[in-house]
């Protein structure tokens, strides 16, 4: 069993930005790709939507957010 759970963000395909978040699906064409397993995602950076199969090592958020870096006072 190769325990490989390095976490990686998800980058915009777009601006290669690290700002990705869950975007509520609408419509049927988001309801289509998220039964075929991806889900409808939106950089904030520039707005860029897309679609993404996440893998269970990738997560969404802003590097700068990260919990495993900056540690709780
Ligand atoms: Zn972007």
């Amino acid at each position: 069993m190769a325990e490989n759970t390095v976490l990686k963000y998800v980058q915009c395909p777009s601006c290669h930005g690290c700002d990705v978040r869950r975007s509520y699906p609408k419509g049927l064409i988001d309801r289509v790709m998220i039964r075929s397993g991806k889900s409808p995602l939106r950089c904030r950076g520039c707005e860029y939507r897309f679609y993404r199969k996440l893998a269970p090592n990738e997560r969404l958020g802003r590097p700068d957010l990260s919990e495993e870096k900056d540690p709780v006072l």
